[in-house]
């Protein structure tokens, strides 16, 4: 695997892969790898004939008081595991390299109509930090695909609309959340929780597979089901921050569920902030 740290280097790296005929499937990620990003490299191979996985903790995406400084960061093991998986170019720049001229940028990609729907309401600035972060790195890789989490529901959502809006020519795939036997969605936050903080986070895998038996078994009333989901969360002691089922494309909260419909919960347990969702399916 070639490591880069550059945009001339990334630049330099894409253009003999496109010399060669190669299509290159993206994996953008902020690193501290687990299974999740992992099964992303999975899918990008598949996808296409060189895997470039980006590392980088993007501070467009943290707002003030967020986790920006104590997010774990651990480059070498991570391009071990990248390498391991079969990725083919790693692109690891640093905030300079990133943002010579911010922040603040004076150019970036807001999504001003959904970003105020579930992750947005408390997370102002946390999506056009996403966006405008994926935007370039489609600019500085060209990949023919790009493939994400359906971990982070609206982050994919709002990407597909972004480049349908922008036209930037890039397949987006989004791959299924892998959890822990027990259910716990991996993140990179995991490892912020104390044990008797990973037993109630374990709420949330636990109200949603609840909705979803609710659903399962013929019940179609969104508040049922949303309120099924905050007496699951309120009984572990997790601070609920939302508890929604919405559309799978406007974000908005349905009256009447259907197939498709997202549940998807985000809450606070202690200083943790975890996100988790299901897509409804008979
Ligand atoms: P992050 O490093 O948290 O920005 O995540 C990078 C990519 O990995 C995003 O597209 C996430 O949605 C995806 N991802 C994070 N956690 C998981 C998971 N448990 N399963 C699948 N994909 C994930």
């Amino acid at each position: 695997m070639d490591l880069v740290v550059t945009r001339d280097a990334v630049r330099t790296a894409v253009a003999r892969a496109h010399r060669a005929g190669e299509r290159i499937a993206l994996v953008p990620t902020m690193g501290s790898l687990h299974e999740g990003h992992l099964s992303l490299i999975d899918r990008a191979r598949e996808r296409a004939d060189r895997v470039a996985i980006s590392i980088f903790v993007n501070p467009l995406q943290f707002g003030a008081g967020e986790d920006l400084d104590r997010y774990p960061r651990d480059l070498e093991r991570d391009l071990a595991l990248a390498e391991e998986r079969g990725a083919d170019l790693a692109f690891a720049p640093d905030e300079g390299e990133m943002y010579p001229s911010g922040p603040p940028l004076i150019t970036v990609v807001p999504a001003p109509e959904m970003e105020g729907a579930l992750c947005g309401a408390t997370r102002p600035g946390h999506f056009r930090g996403v966006l405008t972060v994926v935007a370039k790195l489609f600019c500085l890789l060209s990949p023919a695909v790009a493939v994400f989490g359906q971990k982070d529901y609206q982050q994919s959502v709002l990407i597909r609309r972004m480049v349908d809006d922008l036209g930037f020519g890039v397949e987006i795939d989004v791959a299924p959340i892998v959890r822990e036997a027990d259910g716990l969605a991996l993140s990179s936050r995991n490892v912020y929780l104390s044990p008797d903080e990973r037993e109630k986070a374990l709420s949330l895998a636990r109200a949603l597979s609840a909705a979803g038996a609710l659903y399962a078994s013929g019940e179609r009333s969104g508040e049922v089901l949303r309120s099924a989901l905050g007496s699951h969360l309120d009984a572990s002691g997790v601070s609920i921050e939302y508890a929604e089922i919405v559309d799978p494309t406007t974000l908005t909260p349905v009256a009447c569920v259907r197939e498709g419909s997202v549940c998807a919960v985000a809450v606070r347990v202690g200083k943790t902030r975890l996100i988790d969702n299901i897509i409804l399916h008979l």
